[in-house]
């Protein structure tokens, strides 16, 4: 494959003037590139033609999953240009599969909770010279089941003051940032693993009821814990955000590079700054009860490419990479 594929940024403006941002997914180097997808008419064209191997995960998955999708291009002719890998609107960053094989690549994709169940599919655009090329791999979507639990909090978290609102939109807006802008490249090495030696007592995904009033559903997994208690980082990865958060209390959220993050929230003491490599293992906080908390726990939270996912199934999407 020709190098100058990597580094060259292109911008095309499809029909109906929208324009989609991707990433040069052939070598992981994070370089901005650009595509629109075919119409159905050059699709159906294609599809008689040379494509990628798309490999993914699973079948089936739950709302709120995550699925691993794999692409082999060996076959491929080394001439293709700006590829992009997608689902929906969820442009997937990919990086070279682990166990080095030249051209075969690897990405997470996360399912929103919020996905309409049903048939869904990854769908791989790319270019040879002029031509524009597509191809897609199809799975099912499941809506996971629920339960529904009452807690009693705070009455601020649940009412929160003008004061309170302003700081809570803030936050968000440095969230979304965070999570919007972290490494292209993959920082973990060795997997993941569970952050905290406590059950878990709080699943991914209940619906919430806030001191009889407030809705919600549960975005991660609570772990038992007691106040002191050593918190571990899932993977290795960078600290992007150490501090005080209205809702979250004192939390931690590492970049895993690759559109993947966790959070770890209700500390009563962190031990890490932002910008701090962190390996696997390593103790980022202390378990508490600061902010939205009913006692001292850990509320663990995924993210994958700013979508909210179970991180115990992210960490089985991870290992499958078994990477060293
Ligand atoms: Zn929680």
């Amino acid at each position: 494959m020709n190098s100058s594929v990597f580094t060259i940024y292109r911008r095309v403006r499809c029909k109906g003037s929208a324009l989609l941002k991707g990433l040069c997914v052939l070598c992981g180097c994070g370089i901005l590139s650009t595509a629109f997808w075919p119409q159905p008419a050059a699709a159906q064209q294609d599809r008689a033609e040379l494509s990628p191997r798309i490999m993914l995960s699973a079948s089936a998955v739950e709302t709120g999953d995550t699925l691993l999708v794999q692409l082999d291009w060996r076959h491929m002719p080394t001439s293709v240009r700006d590829p992009i890998v997608s689902f929906g609107d969820q442009l997937i960053h990919m990086f070279p599969h682990p166990d080095e094989t030249r051209r075969v690549y690897a990405g997470v994709i996360g399912i929103a909770l919020s996905t309409r169940p049903g048939p869904a599919k990854i769908r791989v655009a790319w270019s040879v010279g002029t031509k524009q090329h597509a191809s897609s791999a199809a799975f099912n979507i499941r809506q996971g089941t629920y339960g529904v639990e009452t807690l009693r909090v705070d009455p601020r978290h649940v009412r929160p003051n003008p004061d309170d609102l302003e700081r809570i939109r803030r936050e968000q807006a440095e969230l979304k940032e965070i999570y919007t802008s972290g490494s292209l490249a993959r920082l973990w090495q060795d997997g993941f693993r569970v952050p905290v030696s406590g059950e878990m007592n709080g699943p991914f995904g209940t619906r919430r009821l806030f001191n009889g009033e407030l809705q919600s559903q549960h975005s991660g997994v609570d772990f038992r814990a007691q106040t002191g208690d050593p918190i571990h980082t899932a993977g290795s990865g960078v600290v992007c955000l150490a501090r005080d958060l209205f809702y979250s209390g004192n939390a931690v959220i590492i970049d895993h590079g690759a559109g993947v993050f966790t959070s770890y929230s209700h500390l009563s003491r962190m031990a890490v700054s932002v910008g701090q490599r962190v390996e696997k293992g390593a103790v980022i906080g202390l378990a508490g009860a600061t902010g939205r908390a009913t006692g001292p726990h850990l509320h663990w939270g995924a993210k994958v490419n700013n979508v909210s996912v179970n991180p115990l199934t992210l960490m089985r999407t991870i290992n499958l990479l078994n990477v060293r």
